[in-house]
């Protein structure tokens, strides 16, 4: 069957405005949430928060905020920041959809400066992610790294903002399970614990540095992440250490 939502933001994380149709107003106890024929808002996962944006209606050019996108029943809502005269979107309306751009941006350059560390990591320790987490501009990661130490995160970092400076490219490929489980570097990424019914996996590449099983939203190049700077670290165990980053220019 066909998907009757466009999800735009896995396939072209640029788009930052889409025209849309509003298909319903799904039901909810809390916000109003609006499902739209096409969304290019990120709904969150991975530990990529979800996007916040804007409604604006093409008839009599009404604004509604969007404070959220997420899953609902396996399609993405947005939910709408309660207006104070309760006027809603109806079925049928024409719509315009912005997303929060900034802070879009900044979370795509976390992203992938995420995915550089877990490279690096990988690569020169043999150390696996087991997890992470982000807010625009900054974020963690997990790592079963029993040997890190403060002397190495100075390492870590020179060596993160090594590649990120040589301008590799991201690439996004979306391809069958089976293909997928027989890509060595996906399996530590834990492509296998992906549930029984995903028979598409979608997965990120930094080109010649780092390949996961990912959902979120990326630059499509190393350069636009600009540098980092690791900002802490911590021992969750003997085997478990975390390691804190921030974007080296952070957005305004
Ligand atoms: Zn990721």
């Amino acid at each position: 069957m066909t998907p009757r939502v466009d999800e735009v933001c896995y396939r072209d994380a640029y788009a930052r405005t889409a025209e849309a149709r509003v298909l319903e107003l799904a039901d909810s106890d809390g916000p109003p949430l609006v499902v739209l024929d096409t969304t290019i808002l990120y709904p969150g996962g991975g530990g990529q928060p979800s996007d916040r944006g804007l409604i604006l209606r093409a008839a009599d050019g009404r604004r509604w905020t969007v404070r959220a996108a997420r899953r609902l029943g396996g399609e993405i809502v947005h939910e709408l920041e309660p207006p104070d005269d309760g006027v809603l979107p109806a079925a049928g309306d024409r719509v315009q959809l912005d997303v929060e751009w900034a802070r879009r941006y900044a979370l795509m350059r976390t992203h992938t400066a995420l995915h550089a560390l877990c490279g690096v990591v990988w690569r020169d320790y043999g150390a696996l992610v087991t997890g992470g987490n982000m807010e625009p501009g900054a974020g963690r990661m997990d790592f079963e790294f029993e040997t890190m130490s403060g002397d190495l995160v100075g390492e870590i970092e020179a060596k993160v903002n090594e590649e990120l400076r040589s301008g590799r490219d991201v690439r996004v490929n979306v391809l069958p399970r089976a293909e997928a489980f027989e890509i060595p570097d996906l399996i530590r990424t834990k492509v296998n614990l992906l549930p029984e019914g995903i028979e598409q996996i979608r997965t990120i590449e930094i080109v010649g540095l780092d390949l996961q099983a990912d959902g979120g939203t990326h630059v499509a190049n190393t350069h636009e992440v600009g540098g980092i700077r690791v900002t802490g670290y911590e021992s969750k165990g003997r085997i478990n250490k975390r390691i804190r980053i921030a974007l080296a220019d952070p957005p305004a």
